[in-house]
């Protein structure tokens, strides 16, 4: 297989046209995506509540301490560790505590107070011991014991303390981050703007819902699990429809939407066959940054560059499609928006509950169904894995991943399964 240089690759036309590696790994096709996919500059303010599946254009100090005063951990009591010995303790209850009033313990000696979770902690006063640990007895709190100095009180600034990075640019916001920004007082923050992404489907026998199909004609099923795979996202994408494949409209409706797009989708036509023109289309007014992937399925993918946007051309078959656009469209996207790393696909181990032979080479994504028993995951494969049957794609709940150099997974081992849940 030729070296490939990515300064090349990137920048030399002719070394792009040409390039044509006898498919690329799905590794080396996910490191290259990570060097050549540049974020997205623009930023823009927008509330908290907006901010979920956007990513953080700066770094987020927090201007105050979280929690920003000692407060009890427990419903309890609080003592001055000072005043307790061994055993024996019996310690005179003064007030009463609440979250949210405190009190003045100035002229306190020799005495406890109650307190309620998030009270604050008095002045002097420094270890709480759960109301479930001691006795009382009239006014007074029993117990035999010394608790550690300082039990079950959040600290000041412990969480988080002021000045502190608490999210770095390039987080990818989820409910938590959000929950977390507010809790510093943060309403408002700085995020990279959405992707303008655009998307058409190619194929003559391609048709749209509503229309009457006929023999050798299929539903356009692409053009919606992309729109909602795209959605999940928080995203949405302009629709360019569906086109027919025809060269020189092809290429004029590329071109006009790499001019409005950061980023360009398309499905179907990057095969080798006789009215497959993506490629040949996308290095007419762009460049073929690389097209033909080791893994299955998905094979053909093309991705280039036109002027200013990216472009990822997918395969037409709907299972490719999907596959090849949880793999490497979905990160990429992340990657645009302003992530600063491609993510790694969570996997878990699940036993296998049948052997699976096939050709090595290529990774593999086999469709596949988990089920948690007493004695832990099991997988098995579907039967049906044709990269058309999307009935299969939606009867599973995971991927086996096998490995490009894997030819055997044995029954009763140990494999690696993507969740559905999380990857889609
Ligand atoms: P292609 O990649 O254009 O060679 O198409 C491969 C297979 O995917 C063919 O059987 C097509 O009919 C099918 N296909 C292409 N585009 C779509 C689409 N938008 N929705 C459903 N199936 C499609
Ligand atoms: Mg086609």
């Amino acid at each position: 297989m030729k070296k490939i240089n990515l300064k090349d690759l990137y920048e030399d036309k002719g070394c792009l046209s040409e390039y044509d590696p006898n498919s690329l790994s799905y590794d080396k096709a996910i490191l290259y995506l990570e060097q050549l996919i540049q974020p997205i500059k623009k930023t823009k303010k927008i509330s908290i509540e907006d901010a979920e599946g956007h990513i953080l254009a700066t770094d987020v100090k927090s201007s105050i301490h979280v929690p920003n005063y000692d407060n009890s951990a427990m419903d309890g009591y609080v003592f001055r560790h000072q005043s307790l010995k061994k055993n024996n303790n019996k310690v005179k209850l003064f007030a009463k505590i609440l979250a949210g009033h405190p009190v003045d313990s100035n002229k306190t000696s020799n005495v406890c107070f109650k307190i309620m979770t998030g009270g604050m902690i008095p002045k002097g006063f420094d270890t709480v011991i759960p109301q479930e640990l001691v006795k009382i007895d009239n006014d007074f709190i029993c117990f035999d014991f010394q608790p550690k100095k300082g039990a079950n009180i959040r600290k000041t600034g412990e969480d988080i303390s002021k000045n502190e990075v608490a999210l770095k640019k390039g987080t990818y916001l989820n409910p938590l981050h959000i929950g977390l920004l507010a809790s510093l007082g943060i309403s408002q923050i700085k995020v990279f703007e959405h992707l303008k992404i655009g998307f058409f489907s190619t194929g003559d026998e391609v048709v749209q819902l509503g229309e009457k199909i006929k023999p050798g004609q299929v539903y356009d099923s692409n053009r919606y699990l992309i729109k909602s795979f795209i959605r999940k996202m928080n995203l949405h994408f302009n629709d360019y429809g569906n086109l027919s494949d025809n060269k020189s409209k092809l290429e004029k409706q590329l071109k006009k939407a790499s001019e409005e797009n950061d980023l360009i989708i398309t499905t179907g036509g990057v095969s080798v066959g006789e009215a497959d023109y993506m490629k040949e289309v996308l290095s007419n007014i762009g460049k073929v940054l690389f097209w033909k992937m080791s893994i299955k399925p998905g094979r053909p993918m093309a991705f280039g560059k036109i002027k200013k946007s990216f472009y990822f051309g997918l395969p037409g078959n709907p299972v490719s499609a999907a596959v090849t656009f949880l793999q490497f469209v979905k990160p990429s996207i992340k990657l645009m928006m302003g992530k600063s790393r491609f993510e790694p696909t969570p996997t878990l181990e699940a036993k296998l509950g049948q052997k699976i032979i096939r050709k090595k080479g290529r990774t593999e994504f086999i469709r596949a169904h988990l089920e948690k028993t007493v004695k832990g995951y099991h997988v098995k494969p579907l039967t049906q894995q044709g990269s058309g049957m999307l009935k299969s794609m939606s009867d599973a709940n995971c991927f086996i991943f096998m490995a490009e150099k894997e030819e055997v997974l044995e029954k009763n081992t140990n494999v690696k399964v993507i969740l559905f849940d999380g990857l889609i």
